[in-house]
This record gives structure tokens, C-alpha cells and sequence, in this order.
């Protein structure tokens, strides 16, 4: 066994469980004890500045200079008194991860004296030349102006020693230069547009917040085994590895009892998020080996956000204390389930509806509908943006994989609802009779909340699905930053729901029908225009591939493809319809999203070349060198009896020098077509080019590397394996 191997499964071995120490035994005493509350607020500054930053997180209101200084003041004080030195504005720039820049709050005035300066303008803005993020040409480098601002309806926390500001990342000249900032502006779209039509039902609804509860599931591999494979070291996953006699057959991890190492992992990690306020209530094991899971309740979709990124950084933290490293790639290993984060999504009014839960009345139960059939309409005239809000290099190993759901975007609702549609799309069309409405209210809206008592049916292939009283997006990455998706699905539904309201108001209007009947009336039709995207069988099934393309939906497997959705002329126009995006930061996100599927498949091809070349061949050849004097020897003993007696070693010598010479074929093709792409100009065509010719040697190389791992004897094989990777306990 080579010798770093051998150390790291040794290293491994002796790992004792770290045992936490629980400060408190409840962990509601904990929760958002490092969060600066609205009630912290309150003991911390004087009652104007507490009733500005209320008005700011409740109703959007500006918060004027003045009034920053004395908010900044009681940020201060109270961020000293949690032991904080220094503070950051917190932000999510467009690679996805966040990003912070921290400055003391210690502060020379001269005289060799100091004080602790944190005012307003330290508060509200920052230049923090960040001239290093993606910005796809928004921001020359040379003027090198990103501003981060405060953003007010995220609390500001405490982590380790430094003061966490959550802000927006923006251009001098005001284009977005991160996740946050578009999520905010659609978070606003569909606050107008949800609110518009919730008055159909209740005058009083003035406000309408998303919600969203993710889902994040990972691996745990051992920091001593991870850091002994190249490839996870570099890429976040392996490139090449032979399957384990055993995966996850027999299905013994999942939902199993949580192993001793990774159980204080997980005390420590929710002692952290509950002081965080990162509301985790759920951790359970995973389907595969070493896989996990964690689950918040649900919150605000900003808020949400921020406290998932924030909980991928925690967890990294965290993990180092346990000699653990956290693999969030979709895909770490071949042949073992990937990884996903599921949104779960809804609609909440500030009259405490949530506007996807069904009610106990018929009028409840129209809303429910209003509200369940437009998110369906949405889903199905923007599909393909949808699909593309989740694109990225590692979510394509995963999505198609018959594990995560395939890359076809449709809805599943249930046999119930179904039902329920199916009788809805026979009311006749204009006004309804005093019967038919009747009938209608009674025995198909009036039903709803006892057929949703039932909602067990789930069907775990669908990539958006309706599980009782929100909808579930399922197909979203482990890595991905839960904003993109969210922008997207809130700026579709808000556009959705804008129409849906012109159309009602116009039967109204025009052929003066009463409002419910106006309502039944536009539903009806989007139940017909919309049903090529409900699906309610097996996503996996090569049937569906088939039946989805007679619909015409598309399946869109990679990145290159699936991205163009982006810069359409329907999404331009959508997006800036909706103030979200302007047609020069649509194409600015595009560009970069390209760059960064470029990277990563560049990175990948050249660590999988390098350990190919540089490990497995080596290898190979010394022990074929070894099999080489063997036959020798077998040769000089009993001369030309030696065939028969050396024929499975002369076999075996044969085949390395083939799977050696296909290696070192493909991979040197591999880097002719990467030079050949790296010359291309165009983003697009580059990436095209990494997705359709330089990725597709990625399998051919893996797959001579594996089976070598399977002929070379043990002691020799340099690379930390599958089984040591995924069952060292
Ligand atoms: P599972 O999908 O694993 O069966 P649950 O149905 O209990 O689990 O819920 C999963 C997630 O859905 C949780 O993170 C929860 O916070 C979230 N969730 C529940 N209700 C809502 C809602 N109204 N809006 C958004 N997310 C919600
Ligand atoms: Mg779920």
C-alpha cells in the first residue's frame, strides 16, 4: 500500500468521537443568541433607530444617515459585548460562496492613542475593492468599484470574532454584482403581484412573503482520506475510483442511527446554527454511505438564503474540528447517489395565510387554487429558465442520473389534485349557473382539505413537486446558492400572477361577471394550456423521455445547452418587465456562469491527467514489471513449459500495456481539445466545446484507470479506494 494511503486509513483509524460539551441543555435558550434581533435591537438602541430598522425589515423603508449612526453605535456595543474585534460586510458575489472582507473596529487617532470607530457610513456602505469577483464585464477592473450595502432585512451576526453585516454587492454604477440583490428585487416583484390577488379574497392581505425551507444533504469523508486523493482535494469530487463490493444496496444507511464521529459533527454544528439563528430542526442519515442531511424550518426566502450559505461556511468550520471534510458536490462518487438541495417553496400573507395551504372554506379553497393553478401555468411557459436557474458543471452529473430528478422540468400534483383539476376543467365556460357553482364549491372545492389529509403519495422522481402545502424544487444542487433558484421561481410565478389579474379584471370588467366566476373561468384555461407539464409517473423511465418529447418539453442535459434559457428574448424581456435584471446583468450572469462551467471542466481534465499520468501509470508498470520477471522466471526454470504455467500473468501484462496505451491516448487527445478550446474567443462556444469534446474523455480514461485499480495488486494501488473512502468508520 503506498505509503500515503496507508497513513491517511491509519490516521483515520484512530480518529476517537470528539464529544461536544452542551453549554445549555435546551437549545431554545441558544437560538439567536449571536443574531442581532429586533428585541436586541431594542435593549441596544434608542427607541427611533429600533422603530427605523423595524419599519426597514417589515415595510422596506429607507433608513435615513442620521438615524444609521446611532444604529451603528448600538451595533457596536452590542456586537463588543458577543467579543467581537472586528466586523465585515457579509456578501454573496457571483461565485456563489459568500464573501467577507474584515476590518478592525480599531481605529489610530494619534498621540499613540486608538479608539473603536464604527459609525454610519461604516454601516450603510463599504468599498471593498473586491475587484477580484466575477463581474462579466459590469465592472472594468481598472475602475474597480464594487459597493456593498447594508441590507437591513437581514440581522446582522456574530460569527467567531467579527460582526457579520449581511449586504448587496453592487456596481458604482448600481448593476448587481452578486446573488442577493435580483433575489431582493424579485422577492418585491412577487410581493406586488401575490398581494394584487390575494385581495380577490381578502381585502385585508397588504403583504406577501415567500417562504422557502431547504433540504441540504452532503458527505463526510475523513480529512486524512479525503486530502490523500488529489482529485477531491481539487475538484470536490473523485474522477475516477472502481465501485466497492458493496454501495448502498442493502440501504443500511439510510435513516440509520447517525455514526459516533459524525453524531458530534452534528451537536457542535446545530449548537453553532442555533446561536446563529439557523433554525435546523431535522439531521438524518442519507441514502448513501456517509451521506447526510440537515433541514431548517422554514423562513423568509431572503433570510432563508442567507442562512443556508451561511450554514455551508459554518459547516466547513465545523467539520476541520471533527477532521471531517464536507463534500457539497452534486456528485462525489460514480455509482452512489448524489447529492441535492431541495426549496421547498410558498407563498405567506401578512394576515398568517399561507397561500398554497388549503383552507376549510370553498372561498379559502379558490385561493388555494388561484394561487396552486398559477405557480403550475408558471412552471409550464417557463420551464426551460427554470431548468437553467439550476444549471451548472456539477448539478449535470446528478440531474438524469436515476436518483435525482431527470433534466425534463414538469409538476407533479397527486392522483387527488388531479382529480380535483380534471373536474374543474369540465365547468362550462362564461358565467356558471347557481347549480353548477354550487356543486362546484361543495364537492370539488369543498374537498380539498380531506383529500389533501392524504398527501402520502409522494413521488420522490418529480423535479417540482406538490407536497401538501408548499411546492418542492427538488432539482436544485447541493452546491448551488439557494438565490438563483428563488429569483427565478419568484419572478415567474410574480409575472404568472400579474397576468392572471389583467385577465380576471377584464371578464369582470368587460363582461361583468362576478369575480368568482371570472376566477373559475381563467383557471379553467390554464388548467388546459398547462397540462403538458404535469407528470405524474416515473421520472426515471425512459418512457418519460420519450412521452416528454411528444409534448414538447424540453431535456436539456448540460449547461452550455441548458443556459441559453437565460439570455432568451422572453427572459430579457421578463426580468426587466419585473425589475429584476437589467438586459446587460442578465448577459453579464450568463457569460460568467459559462466561465465557470468552462473552469471547473478544465480543472477536472487536468487533475484527471495528471493522476492518470502520473499515478496509475507508474503503477501500472511496476507491477506489470513485476508480473514481467514472474514469466521470466517461470521461463528459466522450466523453459518452454513456462507458457502454459505463465499464460494468466502474460494475459495480464498484455492488458495493462493496452488500458496503458488507451490512457495515455485519451489523454492526450483530451489536451489537444483543450488547447483547441482554450483558443476560442466566444464563452459560449468554449463552453461548448469543454461540455462536447473535452468532457466526453473524462468516462473513456476513468474507465481503463478503474480497471487497472482492479488488476493492480492492493500494496501497490496509490489512490485512497471507494471502500476506505465510504466505510472507514
Ligand atoms: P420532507 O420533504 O423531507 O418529507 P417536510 O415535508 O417535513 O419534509 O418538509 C421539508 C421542508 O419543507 C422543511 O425544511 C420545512 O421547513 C419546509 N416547509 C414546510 N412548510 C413550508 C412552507 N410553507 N414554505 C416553505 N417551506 C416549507
Ligand atoms: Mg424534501
Amino acid at each position: 500500500m503506498s505509503t500515503i494511503r496507508f497513513n491517511a486509513l491509519k490516521e483515520t483509524l484512530q480518529r476517537k468521537p470528539i464529544s461536544i460539551t452542551e453549554q445549555s441543555v435546551r437549545r431554545s435558550e441558544l437560538f439567536n443568541k449571536k443574531v442581532l434581533t429586533l428585541s436586541t435591537c431594542r435593549q441596544y438602541m434608542p427607541k427611533e433607530a429600533y422603530t427605523a430598522i423595524k419599519n426597514a425589515t417589515k415595510h422596506g423603508t429607507k433608513i435615513d444617515r442620521k438615524i444609521a449612526e446611532q444604529i451603528a453605535a448600538g451595533m457596536k456595543a452590542w456586537a463588543h459585548d458577543q467579543g467581537a474585534t472586528h466586523y465585515t460586510h457579509w456578501f454573496q458575489p457571483l461565485t456563489g460562496i459568500t464573501a467577507e472582507k474584515h476590518d478592525a473596529f480599531f481605529e489610530p487617532i494619534g498621540d499613540d492613542l486608538a479608539i473603536e470607530k464604527f459609525g454610519g457610513s461604516q454601516l450603510v456602505q463599504q468599498e471593498p475593492d473586491a475587484s477580484s469577483f466575477p463581474n462579466g464585464g459590469l465592472r472594468n477592473t481598472f475602475e474597480a468599484r464594487g459597493y456593498t450595502a447594508w441590507d437591513p432585512t437581514s440581522p446582522a451576526f456574530v460569527m467567531g470574532s467579527t460582526l457579520c453585516i449581511p449586504t448587496i454587492f453592487v456596481s458604482y454604477t448600481g448593476e448587481a454584482l452578486d446573488n442577493k440583490t435580483p433575489l431582493l428585487r424579485a422577492l418585491q416583484s412577487i410581493d406586488q403581484s401575490a398581494t394584487a390577488v390575494a385581495k380577490y379574497f381578502d381585502k385585508n392581505v397588504t403583504k406577501t412573503i415567500a417562504t422557502l425551507g431547504w433540504e441540504q444533504e452532503f458527505f463526510l469523508i475523513d480529512t486524512a482520506l479525503a486530502s490523500s486523493r488529489p482529485d477531491i482535494t481539487m475538484t470536490g469530487r473523485t474522477l475516477l475510483g472502481h465501485s466497492p463490493a458493496k454501495g448502498q444496496q442493502l440501504d443500511d444507511h439510510y435513516f440509520g442511527s447517525i455514526p459516533r464521529r459524525a453524531m458530534g459533527f452534528f451537536r457542535e454544528l446545530e449548537l453553532e446554527c442555533m446561536q446563529l439563528g439557523i433554525p435546523i430542526k431535522t439531521r438524518h442519515n442519507e441514502v448513501a454511505p456517509n451521506q447526510f442531511e440537515v433541514a431548517p424550518l422554514f423562513e423568509e426566502a431572503n433570510l432563508a438564503v442567507d442562512h443556508n450559505s451561511l450554514l455551508m461556511d459554518v459547516m466547513e468550520k465545523v467539520a476541520m474540528n471533527h477532521d471531517f471534510k464536507v463534500l457539497f458536490h452534486e456528485k462525489p462518487f460514480a455509482g452512489i447517489n448524489g447529492s441535492g438541495k431541495h426549496n421547498n417553496w410558498s407563498l405567506a400573507t401578512n394576515t398568517g395565510v399561507n397561500l398554497l395551504s388549503p383552507g376549510k372554506t370553498p372561498m379559502s379553497n379558490l385561493q388555494f387554487l388561484t394561487f396552486f393553478i398559477n405557480t403550475i401555468m408558471a412552471v409550464h411557459n417557463h420551464a426551460d429558465l427554470l431548468r437553467a436557474s439550476i444549471a451548472s458543471a456539477s448539478n449535470d452529473h446528478r440531474l438524469g442520473a436515476n436518483e435525482a430528478p431527470p433534466a425534463i422540468i414538469s409538476v407533479f400534483i397527486g392522483n387527488q389534485l388531479t382529480q380535483v383539476l380534471d373536474d374543474l376543467e369540465k365547468v362550462s365556460k362564461g358565467k356558471l349557473t347557481p347549480e353548477e357553482k354550487t356543486d362546484l364549491k361543495l364537492n370539488v372545492v369543498g374537498k380539498i382539505p380531506d383529500v389533501l389529509l392524504d398527501n402520502t403519495d409522494r413521488n420522490r422522481t418529480s423535479p417540482f413537486a406538490f407536497t401538501g402545502n408548499k411546492f418542492e424544487f427538488r432539482a436544485v444542487g447541493s452546491t448551488a446558492n439557494c438565490a438563483v433558484p428563488m429569483t427565478v421561481l419568484n419572478t415567474i410565478v410574480s409575472e404568472q400572477l400579474r397576468k392572471f389579474k389583467i385577465e380576471v379584471d377584464k371578464l369582470i370588467d368587460a363582461k361583468s361577471m362576478k369575480k368568482d366566476d371570472a376566477i373559475f373561468n381563467v383557471l379553467r384555461d390554464y388548467i388546459k394550456k398547462s397540462k403538458s407539464i404535469r407528470f405524474e409517473g416515473d421520472g426515471y423511465s425512459d418512457d418519460w423521455v420519450k412521452e416528454a418529447k411528444k409534448r414538447g418539453l424540453s431535456n436539456m442535459k448540460t449547461t452550455p445547452e441548458a443556459l441559453k434559457a437565460k439570455v432568451s428574448k422572453e427572459s430579457v424581456k421578463l426580468f426587466e418587465d419585473h425589475e429584476v435584471l437589467t438586459e446587460a446583468e442578465v448577459h453579464a450572469r450568463y457569460d460568467i456562469e459559462l466561465e465557470e462551467y468552462t473552469m471547473k471542466i478544465q480543472i477536472e481534465g487536468r487533475v484527471l491527467g495528471d493522476i492518470a499520468t502520473n499515478h496509475v501509470i507508474p503503477t501500472a508498470i511496476r507491477y506489470q514489471n513485476t508480473l514481467i520477471e514472474n514469466v521470466s522466471g517461470l521461463k528459466s526454470i522450466f523453459g518452454t513449459g513456462f507458457k502454459k504455467l505463465a499464460k494468466e500473468q502474460m494475459d495480464i501484462i498484455a492488458d495493462i500495456s493496452t488500458r496503458i496505451n488507451e490512457i495515455k491516448t485519451n489523454v492526450d487527445a483530451m489536451i489537444e481539445e483543450r488547447k483547441k478550446a482554450n483558443k476560442m474567443t466566444s464563452e459560449e462556444k468554449r463552453a461548448k466545446a469543454y461540455c462536447d469534446k473535452v468532457k466526453p474523455y473524462f468516462e473513456e480514461i476513468r474507465y481503463h484507470c478503474d480497471k487497472l485499480e482492479m488488476t493492480v495488486d492492493d500494496e501497490l494501488w496509490p489512490l485512497t479506494k471507494y471502500r476506505e473512502l465510504l466505510f472507514t468508520k
